[in-house]
């Protein structure tokens, strides 16, 4: 998943993002408010992390203007203030939880984890759609119950693929979440990738949409 972290603690950050990476994401980080308000306006993530004490703009600014521009991603708020006044500001502002300093990195990260999958309507830990089942945890996918190697790159596109299943999902979205701004922007790339993948999972899953994209078709209807 891409992720923007805003954090201007250098130390934080650095553990933070190690971690995040490590877990298969891609993580974008603002260390000031007015950096952090321009990429959660311009930029698609799958979930923000964003600390309140920041230089410039401070982050329920940054927050209440996101939620006032429309922005809806899911915005985790840290802030080493934790008062319940705080929190509840944070809150009204606009945030989906919220997390006080000092924290373990592995607690954010399982915190982002439930973030992400509430706002993709998915209430389970590991995403099952036809033969196909994916631990956004342990980073593992399985056929059948026979696990499959993927790259990262493959697991991240069938991660955001079945998040959003039921959607037909455009190649310049894939790439934006899979590689971010400064990488190829060249179609080609997903297709190739595609192509990996259904080889490497051997099942009927992904379906090309000529002209429009990819999709995973849900398996058990929506409510
Ligand atoms: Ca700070």
């Amino acid at each position: 998943m891409r992720l923007l972290l805003v954090e201007d603690d250098r130390r934080i950050a650095r553990d933070v993002i190690a971690l995040l990476e490590a877990q298969g994401h891609l993580v974008d980080h603002a260390t000031d408010g007015e950096d952090a308000w321009f990429k959660g306006d311009v930029e698609d993530y799958a979930a923000v992390v964003l600390d309140l004490g920041l230089p410039g703009m401070d982050g329920l600014a940054v927050l209440k203007r996101w939620r006032e521009n429309g922005r809806t991603m899911p915005v985790l708020v840290l802030s080493a203030r934790g008062t319940w006044k705080e929190r509840v500001e944070g809150i009204d502002a606009g945030a989906d939880d919220y997390l006080p300093k000092p924290f373990e990195p592995e607690e954010l990260a399982a915190r982002l984890r439930a973030l992400i999958r509430r706002s993709a309507g998915q209430g389970r830990p590991v995403l099952e759609i036809g033969d196909v089942a994916l631990d956004p945890r342990a980073m593992r996918v399985s056929v059948k119950g026979v696990p499959r190697a993927l790259s990262p790159q493959e697991f991240r596109l069938l991660d955001y693929l079945m998040l959003q299943a039921g959607r037909v999902v455009p190649p310049s979205e894939l790439l934006e979440q899979l590689y971010g701004d400064e990488d190829s922007r060249e179609t080609n790339t997903i297709e190739v990738l595609v192509g990996r993948l259904r080889k490497k999972l051997g099942v009927e899953l992904i379906s090309t949409r000529r002209g429009f994209g990819y999709t995973i078709e849900r398996d058990d209807p929506a409510p």
